[in-house]
């Protein structure tokens, strides 16, 4: 999309979505911590119901650090990768108590230092506990992206660390949260609402006017492909971001 686009394209998605909120649910930076790498390929909607106890039983890292590893596989048990997820958790306890006075550090080298805790993690926490100006990309961002034609880049991490430069001051604190809700609830991987979509007259990507609920006007001329078509005469390299 043209760069002067970008923003009138966050306006409407502020316009749409006027506070935007995480779907995790926590209480301190610690328990942000803790749900966002646990939400790692899993939904949001998963953690939230194993947070509960896990956060009752250890609500900082001095108690979470005292928890045997057995007790917290058992209480995260229903997500994937649990057992991984349990000894992070337990480590990164440990080590903020005996390096950070148990506090959740700002800085990403810091972050990303700790046991368990990638980029992606760490842009989130410092986007949402420190107010950064931070674009941490899910699989619902890069796909977005991609159609929008944002910035280019072939990995989430290349596209997260770009994003920042072509998102306006007032718009990038939430950037984040809004785009990850385009994506979620209109941009969908399979069937996107472009009809219903805020931004299509900005998106370089649309369907037919014959389309119904998203589905392609001519899905022969698709043939396996359920995603929005390319609009004519935009430059094939933004494409391949
Ligand atoms: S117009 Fe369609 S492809 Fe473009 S952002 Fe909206 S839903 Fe996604």
């Amino acid at each position: 999309m043209n760069k002067q686009d970008i923003p009138e394209l966050f306006r409407r998605l502020r316009e749409q979505w006027p506070d935007p909120r995480p779907t995790l649910v926590f209480q301190n930076n610690f328990e942000l911590l803790c749900a966002v790498l646990l939400s790692a390929q899993t939904t949001d909607t998963a953690v939230n119901r194993v947070t509960p106890e896990l956060f009752e039983k250890a609500p900082d890292p001095e108690r979470m650090q005292l928890l045997d590893t057995a007790e917290i596989e058992r209480i995260i048990s229903s997500l994937g990768l649990y057992r991984n997820k349990a000894r992070h958790l337990k480590e990164l306890s440990r080590v903020l108590v005996t390096r950070f006075n148990g506090e959740v550090p700002e800085s990403e080298a810091d972050l990303t230092a700790l046991p368990g805790v990638g980029i992606k993690t760490a842009r989130v926490v410092r986007n949402i506990a420190f107010g950064a100006g931070t674009v941490a990309v899910d699989t619902h961002i890069f796909r977005v992206n991609s159609r929008l034609g944002l910035v280019s880049g072939k990995t989430p991490e290349a596209v997260s660390s770009a994003l920042p430069a072509v998102i306006p001051p007032e718009f990038i604190h939430d950037a984040h949260h809004w785009l990850i809700y385009l994506g979620r609830h209109i941009c969908r991987a399979r069937n996107p609402l472009c009809r219903e979509c805020p931004v299509r007259d900005l998106c370089r990507f649309e369907f037919g006017e014959d389309s119904r609920a998203g589905k392609p006007a001519n899905p022969g001329k698709r043939a396996g492909s359920a995603g929005p078509r390319r609009k004519a005469g935009k430059s094939g390299d933004q494409r391949k971001s």
